[in-house]
């Protein structure tokens, strides 16, 4: 007896568990938002990492070759969505694994945060990896960029911004200090050139009263944050100037009478140990910081439109509360409602939508070969279906679908539009090329097809 499992989403944390599970023998439907898999990979990784990104891909290709794993791209799963989750458990399939990524944006919610240059990192970042449809928005970047937040998604923000965009001023916004950054050096390295170090010099002097109680070393900090400034950006050389704020938490975008952002007042922080480690504690004290133009990126926060429940003080969905003492490690991957205080039978997260915001491809990977192994171990203890069962219900979400008139990309067509895209590059010389609108990559999968029966 086989078994039908549905996965959600086809980022890193889904292809690899998916990959886990058809090896099993077991008939995997995936049900991917974007027409093309890959997730993060594809739509996150920075625009010059073209090795990694094709790397990923070359894997993910192998991963949905397998003939057990049937794809479905532009196939939104919500309230909002193509089909509901309710709707794919009333398939009654044996199981079905939720690796959506975290496709909802945190926000500090201060005042003046909803208007015009505000954006939250991960849009930006779909904008200019060409995701539909923050391909086609516009976000308009003034002189002096704040980021908020000062990990790698930062630093890859602010890679856009020298290389791309040629903002004058970027701003790192950080809670705590240099120490405490968590941004690693080498994704910083490609732009490091372009930080302004007398800037950075009177910095590090502004904050040492309050760090250097702490044994914290403002000399130790210059060096380590500008060990790479004599790298010749590969990129080229910029006018922009990259500038950190430390110890800083925003309060509110101040506006003029017309909406513009004329600057962001910020708390001063000092840092206090709490549960072992150094935390931003506000001093009461704030500052305009003149900016015009305020990005957040400060971690995502699941999508509350596809049907789990968030968990209490987490970003991720809401997973069993009380592990079996013997199993702790199940407990972690399998779906709950905090509200019905029950288990959602044969439903499991894994990844981002399960710990968002958590590590490179690599940790989600991992997140979601383990999540796979919960649940082989959960299938192997019930019956499966006869082929021709299986095959029924996946028929039955395909016309579910085209009854709502949303264009399914299967991997046959997906395959096509990967080719038609490799071809636009090499006739344009570039590295590599992709469609911005989903409209434009159904256009050119369809012409395809006729030009070759
Ligand atoms: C800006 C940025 C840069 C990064 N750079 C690197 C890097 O250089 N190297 C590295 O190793 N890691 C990097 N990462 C981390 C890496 O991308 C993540 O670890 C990884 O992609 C998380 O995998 P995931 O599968 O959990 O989620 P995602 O990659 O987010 O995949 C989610 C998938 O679910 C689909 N989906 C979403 N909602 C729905 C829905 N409602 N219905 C159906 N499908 C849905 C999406 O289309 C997508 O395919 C970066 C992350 C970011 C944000």
């Amino acid at each position: 007896m086989r078994h039908l499992v549905i996965v959600v989403g086809a980022g890193p944390a889904a292809l690899y568990a998916t990959g886990k599970i058809a090896a099993k023998g077991h008939t995997v439907v995936i049900l991917n938002r974007d027409i093309k898999p890959g997730g993060l990979a594809e739509y996150g990784i920075y625009l010059s990492k073209h090795k990694m990104k094709e790397g990923l891909r070359k894997q993910f290709r192998q991963i949905l070759a397998d003939p057990r794993i049937i794809y479905f791209g532009g196939v939104t799963v919500g309230d909002a969505g193509a089909i509901r989750l309710s709707e794919l458990q009333d398939l009654k399939p044996n199981a079905i694994v939720v690796g959506a990524g975290a496709q909802g944006t945190k926000s500090l919610g201060v005042p003046g945060d909803d208007g015009p240059n505000v954006y939250h990192a991960k849009d930006l970042v779909y904008h200019y990896n060409l995701l539909p449809p923050f391909s086609q928005r516009e976000f308009p970047m003034g002189n002096r960029v704040a980021i908020i937040g000062i990990g790698n998604v930062m630093a890859d923000i602010a890679n856009y911004l020298v290389t791309i965009r040629k903002v004058p001023e970027v701003i790192a916004v950080a809670r705590r200090g240099p120490v405490e950054r968590k941004y690693d050096d080498r994704e910083m390295r490609p732009i490091a050139w372009h930080i302004d170090k007398e800037a950075l010099k009177q910095e590090l002097e502004r904050i040492r009263p309050r760090l250097g109680p702490l044994g914290q070393d403002m000399d130790v900090q210059f060096k380590e944050l500008t060990k790479d400034c004599h790298v010749e950006p590969k990129a080229g050389r910029g006018p922009t100037r990259i500038k950190f704020r430390f110890l800083a938490s925003p309060k509110a975008i101040i506006r003029d009478e017309t909406g513009r952002m004329v600057g962001m007042e910020v708390e001063e922080n000092t840092l206090e140990e709490r549960r072992g480690q150094l935390s931003a504690k506000g001093l009461g004290e704030t500052t305009i910081l003149p900016v015009d133009t305020v990005i957040f990126a400060i971690g995502d926060v699941v999508d509350l439109d596809l049907g789990l429940a968030p968990a209490k003080g987490a970003w991720g969905y809401s997973t069993n509360p009380k592990p079996d003492p013997g199993d702790p490690e199940t407990a972690a991957y399998q779906a709950y409602d905090p509200k019905a205080e029950q288990l959602l039978d044969g439903v499991f997260v894994i990844g981002w939508s399960r710990n968002a915001s958590e590590g490179v491809v690599g940790i989600a990977r991992l997140d979601g070969e383990k999540g796979a192994a919960v649940v082989n171990r959960y299938l192997a203890q019930r019956p499966g279906f006869s082929r021709r069962e299986i095959y029924r219900r996946i028929g039955t979400i395909y016309h579910h679908l085209r009854k709502r008139t949303v264009p399914v990309v299967h991997k046959g067509l997906w395959r096509i539009l990967e080719r038609v895209e490799r071809e636009e590059a090499s006739k344009r010389g570039l590295e590599e090329f992709k469609y911005g609108t989903n409209d434009e990559m159904l256009q050119r999968i369809e012409e395809s097809i006729v030009r070759r029966p």
